[in-house]
């Protein structure tokens, strides 16, 4: 095994080290991860703007590889050998508590950031812990005894496993969050990897219409809804919207609202009440904004209408997202649209937020391994 592992290290907002770092001692109860490729999402433009914390971090939370040096007890836990390719989840779970009991490893206390300040998580658990890589955006990652890994399947290439977050978020919001299914209608805000990754799970669960909304510029994006099971796209810069959708819609509006939008303040999800059917509506929104004034609370109540949270992903949306990427039912490799090596991790981040010249970005691969011995 080499002795120094090439990183890619948020320093300060905004700014990227490359940095060598020593390679972690492997106990017999762990491993490491060679890093095939990271995603990059748009909580990644979030967190390399606003850092939520000081210290030095490995940034890359959508994580795939290849088992490398797996103590024995690791693979026994596991199951798993070297040389095998896995999806590792961002969430480091404690594997005792009420939640990781039930592969529900996003609500456990040892992994939320949020509440616990020596939370393990991928991408943002600083290099001052033991183990220190702790992020995709290296050449290796360390992998503890409670790292949560997915088998992927043969026959899916690590780009393709790369699309595991998006699509298992797609498939936990939703199919199991919302509750979309067969017969249903359901508005998509927003065309990125996200919002193309809902209208996959929607098409799958037997949705009945699926209407996509975006911009003048997502016009590739908007293409590609369609390819993947979209029925209408609708351009809200030139087109009256919510006509669009009532027209659509018999002037009922849909059953669902999934608000895959981001940095677009309140409008999406005061137009999702909006187009939203009366008594079975259920709009699905990430919580972007910490307040929303003025929210219209009683027109809620009036409509009868269900307001539901998308936080992350449960093991079971995973696994169903690594059976619907092996299955080949949707063109899904479109959605990669761009691979960067890991010197240009600050480029990557910036492409995905659009401040580069780089042209219809939706899902950026950045493999630590590419043009060098892989
Ligand atoms: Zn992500
Ligand atoms: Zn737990």
């Amino acid at each position: 095994m080499v002795e120094q592992v090439l990183a890619a290290v948020r320093t300060a907002p905004n700014t990227t080290e490359l940095r060598e770092l020593p390679m972690p001692r492997v106990a017999d109860d762990s491993a490491l991860l060679k890093v095939e490729v990271a995603g990059i999402c748009g909580t990644d433009v979030k967190m390399y703007r606003n850092p939520p914390f000081d210290d030095p971090v490995i940034m890359g939370h959508e994580n795939v590889g290849t088992i490398v040096n797996a103590g024995p007890q690791f693979r026994r836990l596991h199951g798993v050998d070297d040389g095998d390719r896995v999806f590792v989840e961002h969430y480091v779970g404690c594997y005792n508590c009420q939640w990781c009991r039930i592969g529900e490893y996003r609500h456990c206390e040892a992994t939320d950031w949020r509440t616990n300040t020596d939370a393990r998580r991928y991408g943002y658990t600083t290099l001052n812990h033991p183990g220190t890589l702790w992020g995709g955006f290296a050449e290796y990652m360390y992998l503890p005894w409670n790292a949560v890994l997915h088998r992927v399947p043969d026959g899916v290439s690590a780009e393709l496993a790369g699309l595991v977050t998006p699509l298992s978020n797609g498939i936990e919001w939703a199919l199991l969050a919302a509750g979309v299914g067969y017969g249903a209608t359901v508005l998509i805000q927003g065309p990125g990897q996200q919002g193309l990754s809902q209208v996959v799970a929607c098409k799958q669960a037997g949705a009945t219409k699926i209407i996509v909304t975006g911009t003048t510029k997502d016009r590739a994006r908007l293409d590609l809804a369609v390819a993947l099971g979209a029925d209408e796209t609708i351009d809200v810069t030139t087109t009256n919207a919510h006509e669009q959708v009532m027209d659509s819609t018999g002037g009922k509006g849909v059953d669902f609202v999934l608000d895959c939008t981001s940095r677009a303040g309140t409008a999406p999800v005061l137009f999702g009440i909006d187009v939203l059917k009366r008594r079975e509506g259920t709009l699905l929104i990430q919580g972007e904004l910490a307040a929303f004034p003025d929210f219209p609370v009683k027109l809620l109540t009036e409509k009868a209408i269900t307001i539901k949270s998308a936080r992350g992903h449960s093991y079971r949306a995973c696994e169903l997202a690594l059976e619907q990427l092996a299955s080949g039912r949707f063109p899904l490799e479109r959605l990669s649209t761009h691979r960067f090596a890991l010197d240009r991790v600050d480029h990557a981040i910036r492409s995905l937020a659009g401040d580069t010249e780089e042209q219809d970005v939706i899902h950026i691969s950045l493999m630590p391994w590419l043009g060098r011995e892989s």
